[in-house]
This record gives structure tokens, sequence and C-alpha cells, in this order.
């Protein structure tokens, strides 16, 4: 069975200790409150991730996620990060190609199939990041367009190497702007995504990989969301600033 994941990025938020103290509640409200089988993943800022570690390290369901990393493995690239610096201080996940970072860094398919790479090679898994702006929503091409960065970004592993894989569907016109992809359009997507990868790996490896929706998720959506056939969890941005609004999705399994 695939794994059910909700992952909170964090993106640019939060003082090193209001970190500590959302970190905290999340892990002593997981603990008392989620019996489900969930996989969570907290993506605090880079320099949070030591202190976040120390509170997820003895949970069995929180664990701990970076939100970008550099794609070579170290040496003179001032201001990067590497894989191997994010795995000696215990980050299992890395979320690659999220929307901001293509739109603002310049993130390439061609340059996220590199990153991958390199979060593969430490053995860290990667949670990629696809989704359409509102323009390619609007002329009807979002299954292609989304299916190429997969294709471009992903399609050279090989099976083995792509059932380490999460995907996160997240469409543009949805992310932080209080506008959610109805649950049918959800559906509709991952759907599409999952023949896509079946197409290429086989319905084994497809039906095996977690694919998520982000994009104004929250305790109010998340129920008719994860309902979904092939809806297996959620990337959430703002709701995963508030515990009580991060675990209200962790519970709407
Ligand atoms: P949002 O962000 O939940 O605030 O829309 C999701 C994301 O960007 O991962």
């Amino acid at each position: 069975m695939r794994k059910n994941i909700v992952a909170g990025n964090w993106k640019m938020n939060k003082t090193l200790e209001e970190g500590i103290s959302l970190a905290s509640e999340i892990v002593n409200i997981v603990t008392d409150e989620v019996k489900d089988d969930v996989t969570i993943v907290l993506n605090p800022p880079f320099i949070h991730l030591n202190s976040v570690q120390h509170i997820v390290k003895d949970s069995e369901k929180v664990f701990l996620g970076a939100q970008n990393c550099s794609e070579h493995e170290s040496g003179a690239y001032t201001g990067e990060i590497s894989v191997g610096m994010l795995q000696s201080v215990g980050v299992q996940y890395v979320i690659l190609g999220h929307s901001e970072r293509r739109e603002y860094f310049n993130e390439s398919n061609e340059q996220l199939a590199n990153k991958v790479n390199t979060v593969l090679a430490n053995g860290l898994t990667p949670i990629f990041c696809c989704g359409e702006s509102l323009d390619i929503r609007e002329k009807g091409t979002f299954v292609e367009y989304v299916s190429k960065q997969l294709t471009e970004s992903l399609f050279h592993l090989s099976s083995e190497e792509f059932s380490k894989i999460v995907i996160a569907y997240e469409p543009i016109w949805a992310i932080g702007t209080g506008v959610t992809a109805s649950s049918e359009q959800a559906q509709e997507m991952h759907a599409a995504l999952r023949k896509h990868l079946a197409g290429k790996y086989g319905d084994a490896v497809a039906d095996e990989t977690s694919i998520l929706y982000g994009g104004s998720c929250k305790p109010s959506n998340a129920v008719e969301l994860f309902a979904n056939p092939d809806v297996d969890g959620g990337l959430i941005g703002g709701a995963a600033l508030n515990s009580r609004d991060f675990v209200g999705i962790i519970k709407s399994f």
C-alpha cells in the first residue's frame, strides 16, 4: 500500500523560537491524537533543521524535510546547502521543484533532474513538485504540461530509483490564493499523472507512488480532497504554520 503523507512547507516563515514552538506543538498533538497510519513531514527553513530534529527524533510519525538543496555534492557554491549536510542533521525528505523555486530561482526541469539524482544518491526521499499556471489551466493543456515536468525531471530514473519518489501536484493558481482545486480537478490530475507514471514504469510502481495535493489545502477541504482514490495526502503551506490547522488536515484521512 502506498503511504499517506502530509508534509508542511513552512517556506520563509518563523523565527527559530517560533519554529521550535510549532514543531513541539505538532509532535505533542500528533502523539496524543493521531492514530492513523500517516507519515508527517515538517519542512522548516534550513537554519531551523537541527533544532527541529531534536524535537521530532523520537516520534514514529513525524519526520524532517528540507525545502530545497544544491544539486552539487560539495565545494565552492557560496550560500548553498548540500544533501550531505541535510543528512547530517537528520533530514530524510527534500522538497524539489516547488513552483516558487521554479519561478523566482529559475529552476528548470533539467536542473531538477540533477537535484533528484543527488538526493537519491544520498539515500533521501525527494518530494517532487509539479503543477501548471492559471494560463495553462485555461488553455486546457494542463495534463500535457505537468506530465512533461515529470518526464523531463524523473523519467531517466530506473524503476527502483523511481519507487523512492513522492510526487506533489500543486496547481500554481491554488498556492497561497485561497482558491483550492476542486476535489474533481485534483482527482482528474492525480489519476492522469498516475497513468503517465504507469506508461513508463508499469502499474505496480505507479500504484505504489504517493501523489500529494498542494494549494490552499486546509482542514475544511482536506477531507474531500483526501477521499479521492488517487490523492494520497497533501503538501501544506499556510495551514502548516498553525499546529491546530496542520493537525486538523492530518486527521482528515
Ligand atoms: P498553500 O501552499 O497551502 O499556502 O497554498 C502550498 C505550497 O506552496 O506548498
